[in-house]
C-alpha cells in the first residue's frame, strides 16, 4: 500500500470523503503532496508531477516561487496578523485599482465565496431590490444563494441544487445560460423592478472552460445597463490570470462590481469586491451594508498577493503564457479529433473536452466525464496531473518550461491512444 492510500484509509473516517474541499476526492484516492516547487508537485510517495491543476488556479507563478517566499517570510519576522491597517492594504489597493479602472473603491477579504457573498448583499442593498441573475453552471463559491445550477464540485458529484438550502433563499435566483443574449433580455424585460444584479463569471472556469461568444459580455453590459440592473463581474478566477486587468481588460467591458482571489492572494487565502465608488459608500460603518472579518486583509496574504501582482507587472509574462498553452493545445488537436474530442484555451486556461466545445452548461453536461476520469488517470501515472474532473479547468504558470510542455504533449498523445 502506498503511504497516500494508507493515509486516505484514515481520513475518511475523519473527514467527509477524506477530503477538506468535494473536488479533492479522487477516485481510488487522492495523492497526499509532500511538498511543491516551481511546476512539480510532489507526493508523500515520492512521485513527482507536472501541475496543471496549481491549487485551482492561483499559482500563476508556479509552486514556491522564491520570491513570494522572501515576502513572506520578512512579513512572518514582523508578526503576521495585526488587526489594525497596514501600509500595504493601502499599497495594494492603490495597484488594483490602477489596474482595474471600473474599482475606484475595494474591501480585502478572506475568500473568493465571501467576495461574492458582500458584493451580492452590496448590490441587493444598494438598488433595494432583492433579485440576482446568475449564469447556469457558474459558480461563485459555496454559499446559499448561488448554490443553484453551481458548477465545480457541485456539478462533478451531481449536486447542482445543495440540501440544506431553502427554497426561500434561492427564490430570488434567477438562472439564464451562458452565451444567450435572448434569454437575458426577456428576463431582464420582466423582472427589471425585482433584479439587483447580474453575476457573471466572464469566461468560464467551473463547467469545464467555456469561452464567450464574440460581443457576449459587450451585449450583457448594454442589457443590464438598460434595465437598471448592475453587473457583477465574477473574477475570482479571470483576475490577473487573462490580463493584468482580468477579462475586464481583456474584452474592454466594464462591470459596476467586481470580485477577485485566488491569484490576488499569491497562494495564501484571499477575496476582494470592489466597484464604483457611489456603490462602495454604502459599506459599514460609512453605509448601511454590513460586511466584516478578524483576517480580512492580513499582512501574510497581503505581502504574498501583492508581490504576485507586482511581479505580473512587472514581467508581464502573459503572451508567453499564453504562447505555451497553445502549443499544448494545438499539438493534441489531432489525437482528439480521431476520438471525437475538443479542446480549447485562452490565455494560460486551457480544457480539454470529452465531446463538443460547449457553449453553456447543458452542453457541458454532455460531456463524458467518465472518459476524462479514465484520461485523468492514465496522465497521472505518467506524471502529469490535471484538475481531477471535466468540469474544472487547466491552469499554466510561468514556472512551466518548454521541457515541460514537450513532455506533457507527448504524454497526453500516448494516453489518449490508450483510451
Ligand atoms: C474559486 C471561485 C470562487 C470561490 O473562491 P474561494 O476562495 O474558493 O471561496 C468564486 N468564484 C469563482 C469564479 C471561482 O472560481
Amino acid at each position: 500500500m502506498t503511504k497516500s492510500e494508507e493515509l486516505y484509509k484514515k481520513a475518511i473516517n475523519l473527514m467527509p470523503a477524506g477530503v477538506s474541499s468535494p473536488v479533492r476526492a479522487i477516485k481510488p484516492y487522492p495523492f497526499y503532496t509532500e511538498k511543491a516547487f516551481g511546476s512539480k508537485i510532489v507526493d508523500v510517495d515520492g512521485r513527482e508531477y507536472i501541475d496543471y491543476c496549481l491549487a485551482y488556479g492561483p499559482l500563476i507563478l508556479g509552486h514556491a516561487h522564491p520570491k513570494v517566499k522572501e515576502a513572506i517570510l520578512e512579513q512572518i519576522e514582523k508578526g503576521w496578523l495585526y488587526g489594525t491597517p497596514i501600509e500595504l492594504e493601502v499599497i495594494f489597493a492603490e495597484l488594483i485599482t490602477k489596474l482595474y479602472p471600473s474599482i475606484e473603491m475595494l474591501r480585502f477579504v478572506n475568500t473568493g465565496s465571501e467576495a461574492t457573498m458582500a458584493a451580492i448583499r452590496l448590490a441587493r442593498g444598494y438598488t433595494g431590490k432583492k433579485g440576482i441573475v446568475k449564469v447556469e453552471g457558474s459558480f461563485h463559491g459555496a454559499h446559499d444563494s448561488v448554490l443553484v445550477k453551481a458548477g465545480s464540485g457541485a456539478t462533478t458529484h451531481g449536486v447542482p441544487n445543495s440540501a440544506g438550502v431553502p427554497e426561500e433563499y434561492v427564490k430570488y435566483t434567477y438562472q439564464v445560460p451562458y452565451n444567450d443574449v435572448e434569454s437575458l433580455s426577456s428576463l431582464l424585460e420582466k423582472k427589471r423592478e425585482e433584479i439587483a444584479a447580474m453575476i457573471l463569471e466572464p469566461v468560464m472556469g467551473n463547467s469545464s472552460l467555456i469561452l464567450p461568444e464574440e460581443n457576449y459580455l459587450r451585449e450583457v453590459r448594454k442589457i443590464t445597463k438598460e434595465n437598471d440592473v448592475l453587473l457583477i463581474f465574477d473574477e475570482v478566477i479571470t483576475g490577473f490570470r487573462l490580463s493584468e486587468g482580468g477579462a475586464q481588460q481583456y474584452y474592454g467591458v466594464k462591470p459596476d462590481l467586481t470580485t477577485l482571489g485566488k491569484i490576488a492572494g499569491g497562494g495564501l487565502p484571499i477575496g476582494i469586491y470592489g466597484g464604483k465608488r457611489e456603490i462602495m459608500e454604502m459599506i459599514s460603518p460609512l453605509g448601511p451594508v454590513y460586511q466584516a472579518g478578524t483576517f480580512s486583509g492580513n499582512p501574510l496574504t497581503l505581502s504574498a498577493g501583492f508581490t504576485t501582482v507586482k511581479y505580473l507587472v512587472e514581467n508581464k509574462p502573459y503572451k508567453i503564457l499564453e504562447k505555451r498553452t497553445k502549443e499544448i493545445v494545438e499539438n493534441i488537436i489531432p489525437e482528439l479529433e480521431k476520438l471525437g474530442y475538443s479542446t480549447s484555451c485562452i490565455a494560460s486556461m486551457f480544457g480539454i473536452y470529452f465531446g463538443k466545445e460547449p457553449k453553456n452548461y447543458s452542453d457541458a453536461l454532455k460531456l463524458d466525464s467518465k472518459k476524462f476520469l479514465d484520461f485523468f488517470s492514465l496522465l497521472l501515472k505518467e506524471g502529469v496531473f490535471l484538475p481531477p474532473s471535466q468540469y474544472e479547468t487547466c491552469f499554466l504558470s510561468v514556472a512551466h518550461s518548454e521541457e515541460d510542455i514537450e513532455k506533457t504533449v507527448e504524454v497526453m498523445k500516448a494516453c489518449l491512444r490508450k483510451l
